[in-house]
């Protein structure tokens, strides 16, 4: 069996499974179960293992275990605008020089937090068909410079599939790099250091086209050795590995621990480019968003604790609009916000305040 069906076969998948790594009463067992129908709960048992279980408030935990919130009903679907900017069934080209691919909604871990719980694990409605119309479409768009092969989690797809995708992406000329969005070596890093093959492919493909990994670390107990050692094999295939990390309530909402962990990626080889706001989303807001002045002060302590590299970071927002920096507060409730990347050419680089309320967490 590949090494990918594997693991994936080995992942718990519903309540009784979750009981024999973590005490849960009853009334926990009722409320995971009602959620799991809407929202799938899918946790290798790697990444389980990194829970503290006597700690009912465990950062591990609160990633993978469905909140007491998840069905409350606030929030909304696609908080920035994905139906929109989607030109071909999968593939969005929301800023000029990126075309964004939905290549799976399957990922080897349901984070509870996550902004397209629309679809992962739940339709496959929104994911890429044909790639050769895609590629077609990025040919022919000579402004697209890079695209992301996301989901899902792009290393979920089987490696034939991956393959297909960089053998295609890789022959564009007009194509600087290709991006893989993923969370692999974070929930299931054997994946890829026990996947001679897939380690192959990645190695053959970087001597045509740069891919450079972006990975999604939230907390520094899900920096391993086990995870170092997947970021290692990415790394002596010619890859690129830098992190994204969302400002989650309860898992990185401290300086400390948010400078901990981005010190420690770097350390690992892995550089820091992202510190995302938590999106508005259903199933995930109640849980885990903070409001914007709060999150950016804790950004700005963690950076007075951070090397130069980790430093590196933005503080940004996916706005319906494009990517929005939270520079900082100027005066008390008012805050400076940049366009790092715009929708509309017209807010290119664009620099506004906003008043903001104590408890306000968007735009
Ligand atoms: S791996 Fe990514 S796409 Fe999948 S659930 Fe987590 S955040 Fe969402």
């Amino acid at each position: 069996m590949a090494v990918l069906n594997r693991l994936l076969s080995e992942c718990i998948r519903d309540v009784d499974g979750l009981g024999k790594y973590l005490k849960l009463e009853k009334a926990d067992e009722d409320r995971i179960r009602e959620i799991s129908e809407r929202y799938p709960i899918c946790i290798p048992p790697y990444y389980l293992g990194l829970i503290d279980p006597d700690n009912p408030e465990d950062p591990v935990r609160r990633i993978c275990i469905p909140g007491m919130q998840e069905l409350s009903g606030t929030g909304v679907e696609d908080t920035s605008g994905e139906g929109d900017n989607t030109v071909i069934r999968g593939m969005q080209h929301k800023y000029r020089q990126t075309a964004l691919i939905l290549t799976t909604n399957q990922c080897s871990m349901y984070c509870r937090f996550c902004f397209r719980k629309r679809m992962v694990g739940y339709t496959d409605q929104e994911t890429a068909e044909h790639i050769k119309e895609m590629a077609e479409y990025v040919a022919q768009h000579t402004e697209i410079n890079n695209v992301l092969l996301s989901g899902g989690d792009a290393l979920v797809n089987s490696n034939e599939t991956i393959a297909m995708y960089l053998k295609t992406f890789s022959q564009i000329p007009t194509l600087d790099f290709i991006r893989i969005g993923t969370r692999t070596p974070v929930v299931l890093p054997m994946r890829i250091y026990e996947d001679e093959e897939l380690l192959g492919i990645l190695k053959e493909y970087n001597r045509k086209k740069q891919i450079l990994i972006v990975t999604h670390f939230n907390h520094l107990n899900e920096v391993t050795p086990e995870a170092k050692k997947a970021v290692d094999a990415l790394i002596a295939c010619g890859c690129v590995v830098r992190n994204q990390t969302v400002l989650l309530k309860g898992v990185s909402d401290d300086p400390k621990a948010l400078a901990r962990l981005l010190n420690r990626l770097v350390s690992i080889g892995v550089i820091p480019y992202y510190v995302f706001q938590c999106r508005p989303a259903r199933g995930a807001l109640d849980e885990f968003q903070i409001p914007l002045l709060k999150g950016s002060a804790i950004v700005e302590e963690a950076k007075s604790m951070m090397n130069g590299q980790a430093k590196s970071i933005h503080y940004c927002m996916s706005h319906v609009t494009g990517k929005i920096e939270i520079l900082g507060e100027i005066e008390p409730g008012k805050m400076l916000f940049k366009y790092h990347q715009a929708k509309y050419a017209k807010d290119n680089s664009r620099i506004f305040m906003e008043e903001l309320a104590p408890d306000q967490c968007w735009l």
